[in-house]
């Protein structure tokens, strides 16, 4: 059984008796600094000089400095630039200025997995990762809830460092929601597994083979559309509120007979030994290293499989159905 933590397990004080350095401004940067500010925590944004997320920070009240001007003045920093980006900027701004007792926080395990960062012995290693977007976790937070983070110790050089990761789990409100044990190992393949194989790289692919066999024999490419996209969310919102059986209870009979004689065909065997090699080269560190790689060429793989996106049939119908349903919110 997991390992769960709630706010009566959390000590506030912990975290609002340090200093916090939250580097980078983006999804989850916002809503980490912006969060922890409102839990009473001494907090400021590390930003690169001409960041454009700069003014963004100022405006909503925050102090900016640049990211080595915010590790000498803190004495935690959470890492919340992409990536691909962490061991540079690590190297560049964070290495230089750490010290003895200071704990580096991630929101992801992998730089740590893969070893592109190794800090030092003398500094607590912490994650904790909100199993959602960070935009969800802002609005959740001022609303007096919380996303569900999952936190992990990878080294403990005070021996106080879990106690650390909770409070911090605490200032974002993660302990409202529940806060699971886990590890930077288990973390960073399960993140990295589920996105490829089933949240994003799944369905997707499944997505657009639903298209277009819909589209090749023949019937129109809005009805495709709305058959295979637009009504997944209603099928995902079910299942998100009571499970397969809540989906399945909801559904006709003929749809649900469909779901248990067709679905296996799909996702069969062979789908799932192919699973097992994506995780096998998520375990052995093959993506993570080819990841690097395109991305240190300049990403002309990655911009290849996005043009060839956005020139699908797919994409260009749903954009224009999108238009007439004034109520689907195209911008978050
Ligand atoms: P993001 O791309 O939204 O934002 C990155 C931020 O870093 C931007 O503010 C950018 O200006 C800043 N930045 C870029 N280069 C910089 C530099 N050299 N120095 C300082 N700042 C720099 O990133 P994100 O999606 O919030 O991801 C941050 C971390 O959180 C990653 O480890 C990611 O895996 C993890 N995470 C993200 C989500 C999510 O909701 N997006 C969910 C869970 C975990
Ligand atoms: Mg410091
Ligand atoms: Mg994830
Ligand atoms: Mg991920
Ligand atoms: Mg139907
Ligand atoms: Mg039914």
């Amino acid at each position: 059984m997991a390992e769960m933590f709630y706010d009566a397990d959390a000590d506030l004080s912990i975290i609002q008796n340090r200093k916090v350095a939250v580097l980078g401004y983006g999804s989850q940067g916002h809503a980490h600094a912006l969060s922890l500010r409102d839990s009473g925590v001494d907090v400021r944004v590390g930003l690169h000089e001409g960041s454009s997320s700069r003014a963004k920070a100022e405006e909503q009240g925050l102090r900016v400095t640049t990211p080595a001007e915010a590790v000498q003045e803190a004495n935690v920093i959470m890492v919340l630039v992409p990536d691909p980006i962490q061991a540079k900027v690590y190297a560049e701004s964070v290495a230089p200025h750490l010290q003895e007792g200071d704990a580096l926080f991630f929101g992801h395990g992998l730089n740590i997995r893969y070893g592109f960062i190794q800090p030092p012995a003398g500094v607590d290693v912490c994650m904790v990762a909100p199993k959602g977007p960070g935009h969800l976790v802002r609005r959740q937070y001022e609303e007096g809830r919380g996303v569900p983070c999952i936190a992990a110790v990878e080294q403990d050089a005070t021996g106080k460092a879990f106690a650390l990761t909770l409070a911090y789990a605490k200032g974002i409100g993660g302990t409202r929601a529940g806060v699971i044990k886990t590890t930077f190992t288990e973390e960073t393949e399960t993140d990295l597994f589920g996105e490829q194989t089933v949240l994003c790289g799944g369905t997707s692919a499944l997505v657009k083979a639903g298209f277009e066999t819909l589209v090749e024999a023949g019937y129109q490419p809005e009805i495709a559309y709305f058959e295979c996209l637009h009504e997944l969310k209603l099928i995902v919102d079910l299942m998100y509120e009571g499970g397969l059986e809540k989906m399945r209870w909801s559904i006709s009979e003929t749809a649900e007979w469909g779901d248990y004689v067709s679905g296996p065909r799909i996702v069969n065997d062979a789908t799932k030994a192919e699973m097992k090699k994506v995780l096998a080269e998520i375990q052995d560190g093959t993506f993570a290293n080819s990841w690097m790689k395109e991305y240190n060429a300049g990403l002309p793989n990655y911009n290849e499989y996005k043009k060839s996106d956005e020139d699908h049939l797919l994409t260009t119908t749903g954009k224009q159905l999108r238009q007439l349903m004034s109520w689907v919110d195209d911008e978050s």
